[in-house]
């Protein structure tokens, strides 16, 4: 089966399709959360998720920050001003939808959390000392993770934790035990403003990261539409 697997899309429809469409033909989709958040298409890319094909669909913190379920003062101003429109927006449909969504799921050989399998909503993994506690919180091969907006990749290998970010077509060969994050769709936070995404191979048992441009200009056109902070609109021109 060949996988794609997507994460922090937030609101960002422009960069979902053309992810979509650079995927191509894929067997299951599974995305590992936020959904919504500093983007202006929520009710737009949670529809477009549904859509795929065999969905498994995660909760991440801003979809619990637009149901509400948390409190929006624990993020930076931009981020409340954001998630208070989202809340605003969003349509009694889909606000069902993210209700519905679990905080993980083990599919195969794989563990699916936003953050971390320890603590699906808040927890960074972006560190060996993180890695390590969190390969003790699950049971299966391999994790996927999202929430940092980083492609990384954890390979535990007897008692020692390598750690890599990841490029454009890593081609990782998935051994021992892993932990993967297919980067940010619609935010990517590692300089590269292209949207992130992979494919997981569970026949050739292989990770591979992809990146794919996007029109930046026409998401940032609607971020100053909906007078959404003009930081969220600035930084996807430079991926950070
Ligand atoms: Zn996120």
């Amino acid at each position: 089966m060949r996988i794609l697997v997507i994460s922090d899309i937030h609101a960002n429809l422009t960069a979902l399709e053309s992810v979509l469409e650079s995927a191509g033909n894929v067997d299951a989709v599974w995305c590992l959360g936020d959904l919504v958040g500093y983007g202006p298409d929520p009710n737009e890319c949670i529809e477009r998720v549904q859509s795929l094909p065999n969905l498994t669909c995660l909760l991440g913190n801003h979809d619990a920050a637009a149901l509400g379920m948390i409190d929006i003062y624990t993020f930076n101003h931009d981020a409340q001003l954001s998630a208070q429109w989202t809340q605003a927006v969003l349509n009694h449909a889909n606000h069902d939808f993210l209700s519905n969504l679990k905080e993980q799921a083990v599919i195969g050989n794989a563990t699916l959390a936003h953050g971390s399998p320890r603590n699906p909503i808040w927890e960074y993994i972006m560190d060996t000392y993180t890695a390590a506690s969190n390969f003790e919180a699950f049971n299966t091969q391999i994790c996927l993770v999202g929430h940092s907006h980083v492609p990384l990749q954890f390979h535990l290998n007897s008692d020692s934790i390598h750690f890599e970010v990841l490029t454009d077509l890593s081609n990782v060969k998935i051994r021992d035990r892993m932990i993967f994050n297919p980067g940010s769709v619609g935010q990517p936070r590692d300089h590269d403003p292209r949207a992130s995404y992979a494919i997981l191979d569970n026949e050739l048992n292989t990770w591979n990261i992809y990146r794919v441009s996007y029109d930046i200009e026409s998401v940032q056109k609607r971020i100053q539409k909906f007078n959404l902070p003009a930081r969220h609109a600035l930084r996807l021109s430079y991926g950070w």
